[in-house]
């Protein structure tokens, strides 16, 4: 069965495959059906990869076996039955050997044999690998397919080695069966691995002390037979249920819920939150809300939901409150699925030792010193975890083109392609690599779409007649960037987890794991394939082809929104009227903004009548600078509350009173009415400024889109009339001009919100033709010189980006000092939509910051 790894090693194969777990063996199986010849090498004596080695006492799965299993051969499914839910690891080692033995690939493994050391030969386009055996192989292709967690953490304690007892890691547990009846034994680490084996260890054992130094988050497995509602759902259609896997976020089809732990009641928040405690189910806790995973509030309802269980079990409550984790949100650490881990503290002859009161000072000889005592123990096991990720990697002397390795290259974290490949190490793949779902996902979905990615890859540059590929450093750049923003959008980097490598000295703090979903993963792997495999370098034979770009350049959330609003009519498509119910509509069931310290509606006089304002004041005792708001909406829609989240996040993060100010509207007051009207309220505002609380002399315009047209021209008549002294002016996506052609018209006039016939019919409705180009119409078309300092903020993808620079740049050309803010992957709406596009916050606070600059010193400082 094993220990081939004596087996004659070919010199020379077209891909060598590192790594005999479930990556390895259906990659094999795959280039062979391909009529690839390939090799795998595993350190193991035989198949398994982590459940080769994870053999510790209570090791199983924690996705469902329903879904912890290959999909890709419908045939091995109907012939393989899991006894459990949740699999114990001889069961999943059996079903490995099973799938070796049914496609009859122990052949072409090489076991007992570790991959020491690889170089790119770039004369040859070919690795030269270097096996620990002294061997030497050539391949075209080398993959990767050596786990996420494989490489066990070396133990960072003092006086590891000291100790004389018996040692175990649960990561290289010993295949004889360890007995610990009548010990003293101690577990260290509370992660996944201490969690399962703790409940059985105590079983054993005459005294368990478990050394606790971060407590995690567990909910029970409910383990027992498969779940019935999947195995009905399968029986009843197969590959539907794998499809849905698939192009599900985390590769298990579950309900997706819109419930935001923010605005449910309380009993639907406890309602849901028990369904998932009983469902057992990993995804199912990680859902309860759809907003838990980036909004602190919501994540806190689950976090404490779990904590109010642990108290509810652990019958000391020292213990309890020890066990309860609460310096990081739910899920930003991997959860736990246990089975009795709570329930065994109750035990008395179990003890935890939490390391954060009292930590490990040193291993002895005869156990551990911590801070406050020394305790002897007959066993220690050590449950801490893993270099996860790149560890694996980097470990083997991996050197690509000039001489770089990969661990230099990643000194500061990974970089790669899709996680699949990395600059500067042509055809060198990686399953489950770095900056891919992976661990955040189910692995049996994202190994088998990496794996039929590689295949379907190394077919087609056969068949095209390449034999190097590369991806680009722009390429690269811009998937690292993409994955960046899809981990600044949730808690995820608020956790000293192994997700940010924290749990390793030295490494660098990195979010390692791709966390936009494996749907909308597979969906960009396949677009680069459809795209010519966009941003790949190919060489060879039939010469070179590179389709060099970015494959996600839109902020994530931003691409979640679009998305969702697909489905919704064009606003141009509709008569005034039912553009601004539509408007209402939508705005009726947004987050509402921060909390300001007083929010006022009042009126102030127009020229043609009353004009409603709305005043928003911050908390702090007055008086604060002044800022004039005039809203967004194409002249045609809107009114003094229809940016009111905006204005209370403008409001709280520059501390200045923000007056927002309604004008009449188009088609029923053309221009210039909407101006008339900013004007006079800028004048009478200026006038009442320390009546509303602000600083005489200290007021500000700021406008968003049309308002941002409205600021700026209110500017220039500001300073035409001799007065009011305007501070500052903040112009955020401005419409300028009223000419359509500009490029971003035509990059961004679709897809965006904001469309090119939308701008269109706006400009219809607000000003006839020959008013257009007026400077008070088109303030890029009037004169600059003498204008209060600007704050001008531009979206990548507004169809206005064009516009809006080229105001800045005629600005800063006329000698007004401007700022100007670049909003990278956002769109028109991006800024105002407040709590809704996360990825705006950072943007809305840099415009706070530039802003604060007009303020006098006291806001400032
Ligand atoms: P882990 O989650 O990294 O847990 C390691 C534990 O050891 C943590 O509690 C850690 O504390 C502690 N620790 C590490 N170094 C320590 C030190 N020097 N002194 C004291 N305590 C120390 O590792 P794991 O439990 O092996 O799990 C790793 C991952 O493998 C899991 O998150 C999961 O993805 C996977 N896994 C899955 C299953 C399954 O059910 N399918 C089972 C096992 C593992 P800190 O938190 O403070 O660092």
């Amino acid at each position: 069965m094993s220990g081939n790894g004596f087996a004659a090693v070919p010199a020379k194969v077209d891909v060598v495959v590192v790594g005999a777990g479930f990556s390895g063996l259906y990659l094999l199986h795959r280039l062979r059906g391909l009529g690839f010849s390939a090799v795998a090498f595993d350190e193991a004596a035989d198949v398994g990869g982590t459940w080769y080695w994870n053999r510790y006492p209570g090791a199983r799965c924690d996705i469902p076996t329903t879904d912890y299993a290959y999909s890709f051969d419908p045939q091995l499914e109907q012939d393989w039955t899991w006894s459990e839910k949740y699999a114990t690891q001889p069961e999943i080692l059996a079903y490995l050997r099973h799938v070796a033995e049914r496609y009859d690939l122990r052949r072409d493994i090489r076991f007992g044999v570790r991959i020491t050391a690889a170089a790119w030969d770039e004369t040859a386009r070919r690795w030269r690998l270097r096996t620990s055996h002294g061997g030497e192989v050539s391949c075209r292709y080398y993959v990767m397919a050596c786990g996420c967690l494989s490489l066990p953490k070396t133990p960072d304690i003092e006086g590891a080695g000291r100790y004389r007892g018996e040692v175990y890691f649960t990561a290289k547990w010993p295949h004889d069966q360890v007995d610990f009846s009548g010990k003293r034994v101690a577990v260290v680490g509370t992660g996944s691995s201490g969690i399962q084996c703790i409940p059985l260890i105590a079983e054993q054992a005459a005294a368990l002390t478990v050394f606790q130094r971060t407590p995690n988050f567990s909910t029970p497995a409910h383990n027992g037979a498969p779940p019935p509602d999947r195995l009905a759902r399968l029986a009843a259609d197969r590959e539907g249920y794998r499809e849905a896997a698939r192009w599900s976020r985390g590769g298990v089809p579950v309900e997706v819920t819109d419930v935001s732990g923010l605005t449910a009641p309380e009993e639907l928040r406890r309602q849901r939150f028990e369904a998932a405690w009983q469902a057992g189910e990993l995804f199912a806790i990680l859902g309860v809300f759809s907003d838990q995973g980036f909004n602190p509030v919501s994540n806190e309802f689950v976090a404490e939901m779990i904590r109010e269980k642990i108290r509810a079990t652990v019958r000391d409550t020292g213990t309890a409150d020890a066990l309860c984790p609460k310096d990081y949100p739910f899920g930003t650490k991997r959860p736990c699925l246990d089975t009795s881990y709570f329930e065994t503290f109750n035990l008395p002859h179990v003890r935890l030792v939490d390391l954060r009161r009292t930590p490990i000072v040193t291993l002895t000889e005869q156990g551990i010193d911590t801070a406050g005592e020394s305790l002897q123990f007959d066993a220690i096991v050590f449950a801490t975890g893993f270099d996860a990720m790149t560890g694996p990697l980097v470990s083997v002397d991996v050197t690509g083109t000039d001489g770089v390795t990969l661990a230099g290259k990643w000194e500061r974290g990974p970089a790669s392609y899709l996680g699949l490949m990395t600059t500067g190490f042509p055809n060198f793949f990686m399953i489950t690599g770095p900056q891919s779902p992976s661990v955040l996902s189910n692995m049996l979905v994202s190994i088998e779409q990496h794996v039929d990615w590689i295949a379907d890859c190394l077919q087609r540059l056969r068949t095209e007649g390449f034999e190097r590929i590369e991806p680009t450093p722009l390429a690269e750049a811009g998937w690292v960037q993409h994955n960046q923003d899809c981990a600044d959008i949730t808690l995820y980097q608020r956790a000293n987890s192994w997700y940010m490598g924290a749990n390793v000295p030295g490494k660098p703090r990195v979010f390692l794991p791709y966390i936009g979903g494996v749907d909308a993963y597979r969906k960009t792997c396949d677009e680069v394939a459809g795209l010519g495999l966009l941003g790949f370098r190919l060489d060879g034979p039939a010469g070179s082809r590179c389709n060099d770009g970015v494959i996600r350049r839109v902020q994530p959330d931003v691409t979640i929104m679009l998305d969702l609003m697909a489905s919704l009519p064009s606003i141009e498509t509709m008569s005034a009227a039912d553009g601004r119910a539509f408007l209402d509509a939508i705005d009726a069931v947004r987050p509402p903004g921060p909390e300001v310290g007083e929010i006022t509606d009042g009126v102030l006089p127009g020229p043609a009548g009353d004009l409603a304002y709305r005043l928003y004041r911050p908390p702090s005792p007055g008086p604060h600078p002044l800022i004039t708001y005039f809203h967004g909406g194409g002249w045609v829609l809107g009114s003094q509350d229809s940016d009111d989240p905006f204005c209370r996040d403008l409001c709280v993060r520059t501390g200045a009173v923000v007056v927002s100010v309604n004008y009449r509207h188009a088609p029923e007051d053309r221009f210039p009415a909407a101006v008339d009207d900013a004007f006079a309220a800028v004048q009478w505002i200026a006038a009442n400024a320390g009546r509303l609380g602000g600083t005489p002399g200290r007021l500000s315009v700021a406008g968003w889109s049309a308002g941002g047209n409205l600021a700026a021209v209110t500017c220039q008549l500001a300073r035409d009339a001799g007065g009011p002294d305007i501070a500052g002016q903040l112009l955020l996506n401005p419409v300028t001009d009223c000419d359509l052609g500009r490029p971003s018209y035509s990059r961004n006039g679709e897809g965006f919100v904001l469309t090119t016939a939308l701008m269109r019919w706006f400009w219809d409705y607000y000003a006839d033709e020959a008013d257009r180009e007026a400077a008070t119409a088109s303030p890029l078309r009037g004169t600059l010189a003498g204008l209060p300092p600007a704050v001008v903020v531009t979206a990548e993808f507004d169809p206005l980006c064009d516009e809006g620079e080229a105001y800045a740049e005629a600005l800063t050309a006329a000698g007004v000092p401007v700022r100007q803010i670049r909003a990278r992957g956002h769109i028109h709406t991006s800024l105002t939509m407040v709590d809704v596009i996360i990825s705006g916050a950072p943007v809305r606070a840099e415009m706070a910051e530039a802003l604060s600059h007009w303020w006098p010193a006291p806001v400032r400082g």
